[in-house]
């Protein structure tokens, strides 16, 4: 399957540019998924590689193949061979399930005797093969977007693009529907750029995750540099549940540096490849703070406090407690009930990411996070 390469794609619409000069690879083989709040840019994007939209500059490759590069190449959707899926499922009422995924092959004049074994054999790979005979209405909303799925594959497609596939699904059922796409991607290893505004979902599909921002890429990585190793607050605060508290670094050597934290006393020394000193935002996740059994001193750890607890939830696998320090609200998450009242925490300084301050993303800063 072919890679994808797009190169400094901008797209404006009459009163606002969509994209600015956004380049991504995809990786042969690979689900990746373009990550961000609404209106990002995510559906343009895949608008974009699609031939749905025409950006007005840049250029995109598909495998060898140019095809489009603005103002020279612009290869109309159907010669992408790109198989698209979207929200809405738009598989046609009027057809069964087997008419519904052989159209495509119809179109390009497959014989029908072909056409019918293809059919058979993608309604199986999407677990569909007993209802060809069905129609729309006698399926569930994931069956339904399961056949949107196999219509997408039935002419197989160079490149999978999926818009928001699974966001009509109740939540039991995205979720078997994600581990599902998985599952079929390990078999048809088809490329495949997914398009979602939902973190877990992303975590959960992705090789690799675009988190986008205002038309532009903020960072690219597998799911565990994404939510463990954020390259910039907004991707912190995103991805995932961040503590963002203000603080100084008062010392830096390039590979730690002394971060004055409010409310924690003594600075800690946090690994930090950055030498600049100043304001920061320090970044922890709820689940990496500990919390310690009542009445242990350790008031001389760095890092420690002892807290009023503001507020406490029971949500099933996890308690969720929050204290404040130096005046912001923190989110503590533990699998064991803790105390009442008062609870000690730590801020593991390993845990602790720092962010210099920055206003808005720079063409700079935007590259430099892009690997
Ligand atoms: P969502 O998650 O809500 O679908 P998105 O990240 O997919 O959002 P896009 O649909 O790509 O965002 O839209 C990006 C920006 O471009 C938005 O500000 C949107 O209003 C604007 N936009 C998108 N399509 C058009 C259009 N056809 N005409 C004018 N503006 C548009």
């Amino acid at each position: 399957m072919p890679s994808l390469h797009l190169n400094g794609i901008t797209k404006r619409f009459t009163q606002h540019t969509a994209l600015h000069d956004l380049s991504l690879t995809v990786q042969d083989g690979e689900i990746f998924t373009l990550l961000g709040p609404s209106g990002c840019g995510k559906s343009t994007t895949l608008w974009s590689i699609a031939g749905l939209h025409q950006p007005d500059a840049g250029s995109i490759t598909l495998g060898d193949r140019v095809v489009f590069d603005h103002g020279r190449v612009n290869l109309e959707p159907e010669h992408r061979n790109c198989g698209v899926v979207f929200q809405s499922y738009a598989i046609w009422p009027h057809m069964s399930v087997a008419e519904n995924v052989g159209y495509p092959l119809k179109l390009r004049k497959t014989p029908k005797a072909q056409r019918d074994r293809r059919v058979q054999e993608v309604l199986e790979l999407v677990e569909l093969g007993r209802h060809a005979g069905r129609y729309p209405h006698e399926l569930s909303g994931g069956q339904q977007q399961r056949v949107a799925l196999a219509r997408a594959l039935a002419h197989p497609p160079d490149m999978l693009l999926l818009d928001e596939p699974f966001s009509n699904l109740d939540a039991k059922l995205r979720d078997r529907s994600r581990q599902w796409l998985k599952t079929l991607q390990t078999q048809v290893a088809v490329t495949t750029v997914f398009v979602t505004h939902d973190q877990d979902e992303a975590l959960s599909v992705s090789d690799r995750i675009a988190v986008m921002d205002r038309g532009r890429v903020r960072q690219v990585g597998t799911p565990t540099e994404i939510y463990d190793h954020p390259a910039d607050l907004f991707v912190a605060d995103f991805v995932g549940t961040a503590n963002i508290l203000p603080g100084e670094v008062v010392q830096a050597d390039g590979t730690h540096a002394l971060v004055r934290v409010e409310g924690l006393g003594e600075p800690l020394k946090v690994p930090h490849s950055d030498k600049r000193l100043g304001p920061v935002r320090i970044s922890i996740r709820p689940e990496s703070i500990a919390i310690h059994r009542a009445g242990r001193d350790l008031s001389a750890n760095p890092g420690t406090l002892t807290a009023k607890v503001d507020n406490q939830a029971y949500l099933g696998d996890h308690y969720r407690y929050t204290v404040r320090i130096g005046g912001t609200p923190v989110i503590v998450t533990t699998t064991r009930p803790a105390a009442t009242g008062e609870l000690t925490v730590s801020l593991p300084p390993e845990d602790i990411r720092v962010f210099h301050e920055e206003a808005h993303p720079t063409e700079e800063n935007h590259h430099a996070s892009v690997h």
